[in-house]
């Protein structure tokens, strides 16, 4: 029998509705894990997070350190345009510290992430992970640590803009990933307010054509994401995570079905292999909080 942690590094996954909250001891394995509900705004962030690590059964073990995810930019600790929480900024990371008096890291949920998931497989390799939610991002891990970049930037794919006859997307280009795969963009063109994509994909089944052309370009996206992270960093693993991820095996065969048809007239791409490589990752799976437990450590500037 092991014997039970005397510290345990917390990480939790701030999300718009609920926080994911895991306690990992030394060796890295989530020995409690707990969701609660996010206030929002900058105080109630806090708050939240507060007592999100308070409820969290430790089982008496003392806080080593803490991570936080965050879906928004964070940069030295600070949370900026955290849309979802209601936040414009917010220094979080001090304000964290302040409760706890330990060290705490914040990054962008997508990157804690691919770090998660990353240690979720077997912590070996490179791993890109990407998020289909209500927008479109990357998170990559290479040889064990998170590619952040210069600018917090790294990742950022939605906004490559791959169709010249696409969509205007709110980052003021045209035809962004985001705008193809993106859960809000496509909610938004299709036109029916409360429906998500999986109602989309639901009328394409049932013969809607445009809902067909709207579930055809949720897969172009994805697929053109896929491509973009296996050529520019050709990792082990390509994996798939997000609200709209959430469709399992309809999204995965989609993606699957175009990345074939894209690369018929390329045995350069069809040597990559890419349509039977995408992975999903399971909606309850703890990669975020796990990841976020996880920063300190694993961050590449
Ligand atoms: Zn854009």
């Amino acid at each position: 029998m092991t014997a039970a942690p005397t510290a345990v590094r917390i990480g939790l996954d701030v999300g718009g509705t609920k926080i994911d909250a895991v306690a990992l001891d030394d060796a890295g394995a989530v020995v409690a894990r707990r969701r609660s509900a996010t206030r929002g705004g900058a105080d109630g962030v806090v708050d939240s997070i507060r007592d999100a690590i308070l409820r969290l059964d430790r089982g008496g073990a003392a806080v080593a350190a803490i991570g936080i995810g965050v879906p928004g930019q964070a940069h030295g600790g600070v949370v900026r345009h955290a849309v979802n929480l209601g936040v414009e900024e917010l220094a979080l990371a001090d304000a964290v510290s302040t409760l706890f008096d330990v060290p705490v890291a914040v990054e962008n949920d997508v990157k804690a992430a691919a770090l998660g998931a990353h240690a979720l497989g077997d912590g070996t390799g490179s791993l890109a992970l990407l998020n289909l939610g209500t927008g479109v991002a990357a998170g990559i891990v290479a040889d064990g640590a998170l590619l952040c970049g210069r600018h917090g930037a790294a990742g950022e794919i939605g906004h490559v803009a791959v169709d010249p006859a696409g969509p205007s997307c709110r980052c003021g280009q045209t035809g962004c990933i985001e705008t193809l795969a993106g859960g809000a963009a496509v909610s938004a063109r299709w036109g029916r307010p409360g429906d998500t994509v999986r109602e989309i994909f639901d009328a394409a089944d049932a013969g809607d054509p445009s809902a067909i052309r709207l579930r055809g370009d949720v897969a172009r996206g994805a697929a053109a994401a896929i491509r973009l992270l296996a050529l520019a960093v050709d990792p082990d693993r390509l994996v798939v995570t997000g609200g709209v991820a959430g469709l399992g095996e309809r999204l995965r065969s989609a993606i699957a079905d175009e990345l074939r048809r894209s690369s018929a007239t390329s045995p350069f791409l069809r040597s990559l292999h890419l349509d039977t490589r995408v992975e999903m990752l399971p909606s309850a799976s703890p990669a975020a909080a796990l990841g976020a437990a996880l920063l300190d450590a694993r961050v590449l500037v």
